[in-house]
């Protein structure tokens, strides 16, 4: 095999999700809160849509980067002016097919950290080396340009930016996205944007990369249908990119996936032009969670819980009562409740939640939470009282 295939490791949010399962169908009372994952069912016209490509015998290939209305209607949805779409299955093979025709090898992809778990091991695997930059603590790890700019080298080609962000739930503001572009610009970098989660941010209005001057022609921006229309089990992902760009994207997909699922395009097809009320509703569901989880969990002492912006995580400092991993593993056993360590994201010392699943699970989490860290940490070794 070859060296770089020994040192890949499988996802670990993944890993973690499949042993609270197993624990769950040996019969334990799990309460999973792993993975990323949105709990509700899909919008009912994707699912007709479905049945109907099924009557009609839709099983045949689609183009390799997707069929020209599912391009069409992701542009129109996304007010996409420019750049090629390209449609794939989920966003992991546009981010994958991105950093494999922008690294060769030694080439250097910045990475902000806390990041998603997969990221490091995508720019390993297309060659290319991850650079990790820290984000800034007293700005719920938000990287600043200036910190970006001090981890260019000569060898640095891209940066890959998740906004809103997992595992933080941070969400970048105007002036921020803006200082990043000018310093892509400034370096000549790539700039790969990943915006899986831009339906669920609940505070001010989302800003996009691709409405910051400057960033389009140096922009592959990936979204996907797994968040926002709760499909992640379809494979549906989009992305758009300057043309030369997306013809090599599209050259790598081609061989490496053939083409997207032709039911799961005919779904997001019928989800894409639907009015927005059912992205409204999940929105609404996801911050009423939030807010009632983060005030049970505020009540623990010793535990400030700071509300997230976006996406659907908490991100919980457990640095001053235990590692992250001793955490997690000891909540599992001793209260049956799944987390994912921070380590698994380049962020020891921090947990994350993700709260897709109902308020009663959620309610019966915090409650377990509350009486773990009462027991392990709080009352016996007065730590961090
Ligand atoms: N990017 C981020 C930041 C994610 O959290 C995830 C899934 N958890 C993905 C990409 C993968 O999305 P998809 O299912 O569309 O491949």
């Amino acid at each position: 095999m070859k060296p770089l295939f020994r040192q890949v490791k499988p996802s670990v949010t993944m890993g973690l999700d499949q042993q609270a399962r197993a624990l769950a169908a040996a019969g334990r009372d799990v309460i999973n809160l792993t993975a990323g994952e949105v709990d509700l069912p899909m919008p009912e016209a994707g699912k007709r849509a479905v049945e109907r490509a099924l009557a009609e015998d839709r099983t045949g290939y689609v183009p390799a980067t997707g069929s020209s209305e599912v391009k069409a209607a992701v542009r129109k949805r996304m007010g996409w002016t420019e750049g090629e779409v390209l449609i794939s299955a989920g966003a992991k093979p546009l981010l994958n097919a991105a950093l494999a025709c922008i690294c060769g090898p030694g080439d250097e992809v910045i990475l902000p950290v806390p990041c998603y778990t997969s990221y490091p091991e995508m720019v390993r695997l297309a060659g290319g080396e991850p650079i990790l930059v820290p984000g800034d603590m007293e700005r719920d790890h938000i990287v600043s340009p200036c910190a970006i700019e001090s981890h260019i080298t000569n060898r640095t080609k891209a940066l890959l930016l998740n906004n809103p962000v997992n595992p933080t739930g941070a969400v970048y503001d105007r002036e921020t996205l803006r200082g990043i572009v000018a310093v892509c610009e400034e370096h000549d970098l790539y700039l790969i944007a990943d915006e899986v989660y831009r339906s669920f941010v609940y505070e001010e209005g989302f800003v996009s990369l691709y409405d910051i001057d400057g960033a389009r022609e140096r922009l592959i921006l990936v979204n996907s249908a797994s968040k926002a229309y709760a499909m992640a089990g379809l494979r549906l992902g989009y992305a758009v990119a300057p043309a030369p760009v997306a013809r090599a994207m599209g050259g790598y997909l081609s061989h490496a996936l053939g083409c997207p699922c032709s039911l799961s395009e005919r779904a997001a097809l019928a989800a894409l032009t639907m009015d927005d009320a059912y992205e409204k509703g999940l929105t609404a569901v996801f911050r009423e969670r939030r807010d009632r989880l983060c005030e049970s969990l505020s009540r623990i002492k010793g535990w400030t819980v700071k509300k997230n912006a976006g996406a659907f995580y908490l991100w919980l400092d457990v640095s001053l009562w235990d590692d992250d991993v001793s955490f997690c593993q000891k909540l599992l056993d001793q209260e049956g409740v799944a987390l994912t360590p921070g380590s698994a994201f380049c962020g020891p010392g921090y947990v994350r939640l993700a709260y897709g699943k109902d308020m009663e699970q959620l309610s019966e989490a915090a409650r377990r939470i509350e009486r773990f860290v009462e027991e392990n940490y709080t009352s016996s070794s007065g730590v961090n009282l």
